[in-house]
């Protein structure tokens, strides 16, 4: 049967993948029926039995399966998966359960439920190959496919469809048809149409943006719609442990109300509450609205508001209110999705989005209130945001001074960066921060370099690369006759100490990149928790790790994370490919790429 299988490229659970039948083909695939004799015959010849690397097993019912030898397939048919569509939970859990079941490098078919509408999702769950049993099937039941659902011949007055079939002949030339010709001109149409939707999905894996394409197709059909709610509130840790940090240059476009639940979006918020501590030594905490541009620094009404505040911006501390983030503290907002998601923005925020948001503000006030100065919190916000701020304060007894009168939507956006509003701003600041006191360029390219650097390694990560930042000064504390240095143009940092590379921040994937240098100076202040270290055996890598080099990882480690590699010869930095528990449990494929390399 199939001798081999390689993930090429991953878009969640969704992968672009090598699968070597007779001759080498890419996944996602729709297999065709008529050529599913192959199989049989394959299969006659005891293949199965014998249990060898590319036999069929059956989950749940070959008792292979069960034997423990799984691990040894690359190949895995789901069974009776027409019960899929008995209900979307069983949808959702039983392409779930079955991968969760089977080796990270196996590809899993799900037989005879493919549509052109389902398919995206079913490859989005984590299904490698479909077939077009049944596309045939339907069209010998005289139905039309669409890509947004079905259609009885009969009914339609034009076919909506440009395929080789739709294009040579009108409604009315195919009901006409004697009945198996009109079958098979259905069943072709019908295979043409989900061949083109197994295409699309590959182009949105390798764009990284399957996501967005789901969110969008389930809208057609209220079962698919369930089955995504199901897969994002019973399969968070399914998806959490599959989705990548980051994704070079490729926008989150929140548009409906789904987004809200996304991997990436509740990742950051639990960041921000696990891994994000405000510099030290800032009187008052500052909210403010976020803007259309990212990163925020860059737009219009941020300069503004920085321009009003400049000569306190030593005491102060901006927080950002934006949804679907959260709140994103302003050192973060060069990670990884902050610089990197865009929102209808109409001043409305639904009850979902108002109380989302609420919780992420609650949590920040909790638990980093008492490191600001002033009890005092001011909001320089409108609309929705000014409301959700004023609900969250009256419930945790924050006092807060709102410094614009901003209504709704347009005017909202208007009011906080009206003449009045930034001069309001400007005089609330001034009062309770006492004297002035400006931001030094190192003290905030230092606060940036530190924050990505706790947000991606954990707490404490920052001060073993950057230095103690000074509770008075906000300056790091000289190492003996050390002296660190920020150079580069915002955003593109550079830290270094005597002359040499530590850390560099890379604005496409919103990530900091070390050196080895840099590296050897965190690995001691890592958590056990989360150390991001992948343990490779007694050689030397050259380009990159491969998942069978690797003896450990460490199961926070996800792709696009930066790693620390170490083994008997070498100590490395690089990026993962694939996640800590994907390395470990791979028989192959690239689980790190090499930057940097030190022989041992
Ligand atoms: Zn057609």
């Amino acid at each position: 049967m199939s001798r081999f299988y390689e993930v090429r490229q991953k878009d969640g659970a969704a992968r672009i993948g090598r699968l070597q039948l007779n001759e080498v083909v890419q996944t996602p695939l729709m297999l065709r029926v008529e050529s599913l004799t192959y199989w049989e015959s394959k299969e006659g010849r005891g293949e199965v039995p014998r249990g060898a690397v590319g036999a069929v097993l059956l989950p749940e019912v070959h008792p292979f399966f069960e034997a423990g030898n799984s691990q040894s397939g690359d190949f895995f048919v789901l069974a009776f998966a027409s019960a899929l569509l008995n209900s979307p939970r069983d949808f959702a859990r039983r392409i779930v359960g079955a991968r969760e079941r089977i080796p990270p490098d196996a590809a899993l078919w799900v037989p005879g439920v493919a549509t052109a509408e389902n398919a995206a999702v079913l490859f989005y769950a984590g299904v490698d190959l479909v077939d077009n049993t049944n596309a045939v099937l339907k069209g010998y039941g005289g139905i039309y496919q669409t890509e947004e659902g079905e259609e009885r011949l009969e009914s339609l007055e034009e076919l909506p469809c440009n395929c080789s079939v739709c294009s040579s002949l009108s409604a009315g030339e195919l009901r006409k048809k004697a009945g198996r010709k009109r079958a098979l001109l259905l069943a072709r149409h019908n295979t043409l149409l989900l061949e083109k939707e197994v295409k699309k999905v590959r182009a949105r894996v390798r764009a990284g943006t399957l996501r967005e394409y789901v969110e969008q197709k389930v809208r057609s059909s209220v079962f698919l719609t369930a089955v995504l709610r199901i897969l994002d509130s019973e399969a968070e840790v399914y998806f959490e442990r599959r989705t990548p940090v980051a994704r070079r240059g490729v926008q989150l476009k929140a548009n409906t109300m789904e987004s809200l639940k996304r991997v990436e979006v509740r990742r950051f918020a639990r960041r921000v509450q696990e891994r994000y501590e405000p510099p030290a030594g800032r009187r008052v905490l500052v909210l403010l609205p976020c803007s259309a541009r990212k990163p925020y620094s860059a737009s219009q009404s941020h300069r503004k508001f920085v321009e009003a505040v400049a000569d306190f911006r030593g005491c102060l501390h901006e927080l950002i209110l934006t949804s679907p983030l959260g709140v994103v503290p302003r050192e973060l907002e060069l990670a990884y999705p902050a610089a990197f998601y865009d929102i209808p923005v109409t001043g409305y925020w639904d009850a979902e989005e108002r109380a989302w948001v609420a919780s992420c503000l609650r949590a920040y006030l909790e638990r980093n209130l008492q490191n600001y100065e002033s009890a005092v919190v001011v909001a320089h916000l409108g609309g929705a945001a000014r409301e959700i701020c004023s609900g969250v304060a009256a419930e945790l007894g924050v006092e807060i001074v709102q410094t614009c009168e901003g209504e709704r939507g347009e005017e909202a956006t208007t009011a906080v960066c009206s003449k009045e509003g930034l001069s309001r701003l400007k005089e609330v600041v001034a009062e309770l921060c006492g004297e002035k006191q400006r931001l030094t360029g190192f003290e905030l390219k230092a606060g940036v370099v530190k924050a990505l650097a706790d947000f991606q390694f954990g707490l404490g990560a920052g001060s073993g690369l950057v230095g103690n930042l000074s509770l008075k000064k906000n300056l790091p504390k000289k190492k003996e006759g050390e002296r660190m240095k920020i150079t580069g143009k915002f955003p593109f940092y550079k830290l270094s100490s005597k002359g040499e590379v530590l850390a560099r921040i890379v604005p496409e994937f919103g990530t900091l990149a070390l050196t080895v240098k840099g590296a050897r100076r965190i690995a001691n202040f890592l958590s056990p928790r989360s150390s991001y270290k992948v343990e490779i055996g007694d050689f030397v890598p050259k380009g990159s790790v491969l998942a069978p080099g690797v003896v450990n990882a460490d199961p926070e480690i996800r792709e696009n994370d930066e790693v620390v590699f170490c083994g008997e010869k070498a100590f490395g930095v690089g990026r993962a490919k694939m996640s800590g528990w994907e390395m470990v449990e791979s028989r192959r494929g690239v689980a790190v790429q090499v930057r940097e390399v030190e022989e041992i």
